[in-house]
């Protein structure tokens, strides 16, 4: 079996190639033989259509857009639709590779996938969006499916572009099919406890891995980097579990009080304050930089990729890092970390609480019944618990850290899977 590499990432700190690397280390561990390896590591399905649509002026401009079905060995594969200027065919195999481990990881039946269309949606009227939102379906038409292959939001989209996206795809099947795409408005099938779910996640994370090391949550101590969707909803849910916020940023600044900030109020100030914390009551600024050098019990970075690096690794002083973001860390400080002892819990396992609860929604969709939020958020603690259990033996059985374990446990589940499926 032959496979030709894709195009190698340039940048060594890049977090695809991160995750990459990790998946290399953890196949090698498994001892995965070439050809299952090669089988993983290449998309199932790359699909580019070309999008003109007519723009507010009249004149029509031509989008790229991009479908990558990484793996669909599991079930319909998963993922979301990016829009943005950034958006080219390496990023989109890259994260829905990243997809199908995820998915693996948490259990659920469940490929990756992601998409995107190489647009500015800064600089596009609604009007524009919704054109561009429905060819791009109309394109997709026999790749999407509540079988085959089931879009969300990403960066840039989010439940209005969903609404389009179900729309679209109902009208070319003359009923409405709604389980076709997760993160929907409510009133058209969304599921409660969606917005909060990777929040609840991380905290989920967070608490299994205090246990663990026997860290009391009602003297624990916690740092949050971002307070955004997952940053603000980890840190409320931890402090009404009785760790003690003592820092929170975001990219206007950071902001310290070591009697643990109010983290209700904090998300009120955001609220009323454009969406930053600058200026945030009772509070010290802080170099928003230190914040991830705080001495404390636990540090969520919450905010982007590529913030724990060579240059700031040895600098952390904390004994467990919970990733609420995707790629937080990049793969050359994964050793530094290691070296002094901090346990991480990756983000392939820390925030898979939002697609665990994006399942739920096709689930619900196709039961055609809605779960209350309590059902919700108890099934998803379940799942999340025992993910993180998986993950922590697979760490003692191969002496290895959270994150590659947590590879191994999710390829060795998309491997066993192709070896007894077969058909090669
Ligand atoms: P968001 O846009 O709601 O919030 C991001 C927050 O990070 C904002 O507060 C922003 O000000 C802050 N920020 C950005 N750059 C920063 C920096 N350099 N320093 C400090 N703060 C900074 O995004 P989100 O949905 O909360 O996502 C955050 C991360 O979690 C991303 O990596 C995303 O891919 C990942 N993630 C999100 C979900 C989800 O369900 N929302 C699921 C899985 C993973």
């Amino acid at each position: 079996m032959s496979y030709i590499e894709p195009a190698p990432i340039k940048d060594r700190e890049n977090p695809f190639e991160s995750m990459m690397s990790r998946f290399k280390i953890a196949s090698q561990i498994l001892g995965l033989d070439d050809e299952v390896y090669n089988v993983l590591k290449t998309p199932a399905k790359q699909v580019i259509v070309s999008l003109p649509i007519t723009m507010d002026d009249g004149s029509i401009n031509v989008f790229e857009g991009y479908r990558v079905i990484h793996s669909n060995i599991l079930g319909p594969s998963k993922g979301g639709v990016r829009f943005d200027l950034g958006v080219n065919l390496d990023e989109m195999k890259a994260l829905a590779a990243w997809m199908t481990w995820k998915c693996a990881v948490v259990d659920i039946p469940f490929g990756g996938a992601k998409g995107g269309i190489c647009c500015d949606p800064k600089e596009m009227s609604p009007g524009e969006i919704e054109r561009l939102v429905r060819i791009y379906t109309l394109n997709m038409i026999d790749i999407f499916g509540p079988d085959r292959d089931i879009p969300a939001p990403d960066m840039g989209s989010g439940p209005r572009e969903m609404a389009w996206m179900m729309d679209e795809y109902s009208r070319a099947h003359g009923m409405t099919i709604n389980s076709m795409v997760t993160g929907k408005p409510l009133v058209l099938g969304g599921s409660l406890g969606r917005v909060e779910a990777t929040g609840r996640g991380v905290m989920v994370s967070t608490l299994s891995g205090m246990e663990k090391l026997k860290i009391n949550p009602y003297n624990a101590t916690c740092v949050v980097q971002g307070f955004g969707n997952v940053g603000s909803y980890a840190a409320l849910l931890l402090e009404e579990r009785g760790v003690k916020v003592v820092a929170i940023s975001d990219f206007s600044g950071a902001c310290y009080n070591a009697e643990g900030i109010n983290i209700k109020e904090a998300i009120r100030y955001r609220d009323q304050n454009e969406g930053i914390l600058s200026g945030l009551p009772d509070c010290e600024p802080i170099d928003p930089e230190e914040i991830l050098f705080m001495e404390v019990d636990v540090l969520v970075p919450a905010a982007t990729e590529d913030v724990i690096t060579v240059k700031n690794a040895d600098k952390i002083n904390t004994k467990l890092i919970v990733e609420g973001a995707n790629g937080p860390t990049s793969a050359k400080a994964d050793s530094i970390i290691n070296n002094k002892g901090i346990v991480v819990v990756p983000d392939i396992l820390a925030n898979a609480g939002g697609v665990t609860v994006s399942y739920f929604e096709w689930v619900q969709n196709r039961l055609g019944y809605k779960w209350t939020r309590e059902r919700v958020n108890r099934r998803s603690d379940r799942i999340m618990k025992e993910a993180f259990r998986r993950v922590f033996k697979a760490a003692k059985e191969y002496s290895v850290s959270m994150r590659i374990a947590a590879y191994i446990v999710a390829i060795d589940k998309v491997a066993q899977t192709y070896k007894f499926r077969g058909g090669f």
